[in-house]
């Protein structure tokens, strides 16, 4: 058993039986005599391993055929680019929600590449964060597409609701919260997200795409950053970050172990109400700065009333071996990320710590 749980917001902790089955095949995988990392990527031993990580990919979260699945570099912080650059074409138009930090960045690299509208954004009443109802967004119909992030990691907002757009396709940055609870994929146009939180290692992002979506991209743009390079070559174009794949395909088959997505997504809730409770209990001491309805199940992000008190309460916390619960340095206070990696048992052990730290300031 490792000691310490780390609840870092990404890279993030994965199930020590993803940790030791890489370490046990890592000098000879399935008899080859070598590393995975060795494998040529085109040769047959790698393509089981990525086909299979596809596959179970689609088994999880019901992927039809007629939407493209990607394992490609370059980031969630990629797609940023990669999504105006091939939706744009034609239109010349998006439309954006913005709730925090990341949809933030998403909006700063789209307006390179074209007109962007944000129909929505973040809003406080009681000194709590909120997003707007749908109804008083300003959604264009001419949009190429919409796009959101259903959970900032930064901020601790979560939507617990889809954004119904109609014709418009619905692209989601789900890099904090993909596989965490079951959605139906059909809602979505284009979903993507970064590994390094809640499907593997950093190196390897996840895009999927709806057929139709693959289309013509703006001019001038490169060719790796074009859905139908990805389309044609199966994310085989050029040398795909193989170990990163093979990683990601561990941790989801660690998944279907587990009873697949709804099986996780009740761990998953269970471990975001341990804490939000413990807050809610000590409401004159922990205060979470987002309306109950958007608290993220992935980032409970909360303050200490008296931020004093804060430098003392990560030092301790860490002593504890409950590690990098510091918030992100843009927000401050306490971030607990919790993951599909991070076990139940560490999520109890903040919990405890966090009710024995408040009796003893008593
Ligand atoms: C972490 C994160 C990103 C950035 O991902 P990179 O893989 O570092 O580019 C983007 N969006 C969200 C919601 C994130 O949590």
């Amino acid at each position: 058993m490792r000691k310490v749980y780390n609840f870092n917001a990404g890279p993030a902790m994965l199930p020590e039986e993803v940790l030791k089955q890489a370490q046990a095949e890592m000098l000879d995988w399935h008899g080859t005599g070598m590393s995975i990392m060795e494998l040529g990527h085109r040769g047959h031993e790698f393509k089981e391993v990525a086909e299979q990580a596809e596959a179970d990919l689609r088994e999880l979260m019901a992927i039809p055929m007629h939407y493209h699945v990607f394992f490609l570099a370059g980031g969630a912080s990629t797609q940023f680019a990669m999504v105006p650059l091939n939706l744009l074409n034609g239109k010349g138009t998006a439309d954006y929600i913005e709730t925090g930090v990341w949809s933030k960045k998403a909006v700063t690299e789209a307006q390179r590449y074209g007109n962007i509208n944000i129909a929505a954004k973040t809003a406080h009443r009681n000194h709590l964060a909120y997003v707007p109802p749908q109804e008083e967004w300003s959604l264009n119909k001419e949009a190429a597409y919409v796009h959101y992030t259903p959970n900032e990691t930064i901020d601790g907002i979560e939507f617990h609701w889809v954004p119904r757009t109609g014709d418009v396709p619905l692209v989601a940055d789900m890099t904090s919260n993909i596989l965490s609870r079951p959605i139906d994929i059909n809602d979505y146009g284009i979903v993507y997200a970064g590994a390094q939180k809640n499907v593997g290692q950093a190196g390897i992002t996840i895009v999927i795409v709806r057929e139709d979506l693959i289309q013509e991209p703006l001019p001038r743009t490169p060719t790796l950053y074009a859905y139908k390079t990805h389309a044609e070559h199966h994310s085989f174009y050029n040398t795909p970050p193989t170990y990163s794949w093979y990683i990601t395909g561990l941790m989801l088959a660690w998944l279907k172990r587990q009873g697949g997505v709804e099986a996780i997504y009740k761990i998953n809730r269970r471990k975001a109400d341990t804490l939000y409770n413990v807050i809610d209990t000590h409401k004159d001491f922990y205060i979470c700065r987002v309306e109950p309805s958007y608290r993220s199940m992935q980032n409970v992000m909360f303050y200490l009333h008296d931020e004093k008190l804060t430098p003392r309460f990560l030092e301790e916390a860490a002593k504890r071996n409950l590690l990098n619960l510091a918030g992100h340095r843009v927000s401050g206070g306490v971030r607990a990320s919790i993951y599909n990696g991070m076990p139940e048992e560490g999520v109890n052990l903040l919990a405890d710590f966090m009710q024995d730290f408040v009796k003893r300031q008593g």
